[in-house]
């Protein structure tokens, strides 16, 4: 599938950098074949910051993946912006201290996903999820994903863990073939009605979902 990355020069990037240990260097919207669909009454804007060192084609082709799969609740990635963010090094990591104070020090428009270098979370997952129920104790990750570099089916990890934002909720369904399953496999990627049902109305409901404009 075609993508395609279109540099916006004249947005970069004083606006945004906070502060300076974490600075936006690149500013870029995402165009992938995806963002073309016209199917999707629910339209979702994503924002994708790239701490970890992710080379362009790989968030692109992870995003196109998770966009084809939410699509078959009528949720449209309509807009997708790539953030190259510099960090130290002790911040490239999914590590809840450190990343709190990324998202704090750049906050940015949600859902956020954070394509980080890998993770010091015990135990180590490839991808989670912060909705509004686990949020609690660290509110500045509220609707945010991150996601390791290295992720077994990085497209589908982050389908499922958008899912679990938009849902706010943790819940997994084993069934076979269902994107919510606990173990993520590229057969895993069907959503039930009811699924779709609670990703519409509560992620509309969060504001992560917009009315479509067919
Ligand atoms: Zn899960």
């Amino acid at each position: 599938m075609p993508v395609l990355m279109v540099a916006l020069a004249s947005v970069c990037c004083d606006a945004v950098a906070a502060s300076p240990d974490f600075q936006v260097e690149e500013r870029n919207v995402l165009e992938t074949s995806s963002l073309t669909a016209t199917q999707g009454q629910h339209a979702l804007t994503l924002t994708l910051a790239n701490i970890g060192g992710w080379n362009d084609a790989e968030i692109a082709a992870a995003v196109n993946t998770a966009a084809g799969i939410l699509a078959q609740c009528g949720v449209r990635l309509t807009e997708a912006e790539l953030l190259r963010i510099r960090v130290p090094g002790s911040h490239r990591d999914f590590d809840t201290p450190r990343s709190r104070e990324l998202a704090r020090a750049l906050p940015l428009r949600k859902p956020a996903i954070y394509f980080a270098a890998g993770t010091r979370q015990r135990p180590a997952f490839e991808a989670e999820a912060i909705g509004r129920g686990n949020s609690r104790t660290r509110p500045e990750l509220t609707d945010t994903v991150w996601i390791i570099h290295g992720a077994r089916d990085p497209g589908i990890a982050l389908a499922h863990e958008l899912a679990h934002v938009l849902m706010d909720s943790g819940e997994h369904d084993n069934t076979p073939g269902n994107l919510m399953a606990e173990d993520t496999t590229p057969h895993n990627t069907r959503l039930t009605a009811a699924q779709c049902a609670r990703i519409t109305t509560t992620g509309s409901r969060n504001g992560l979902l917009r009315p479509g404009v067919d």
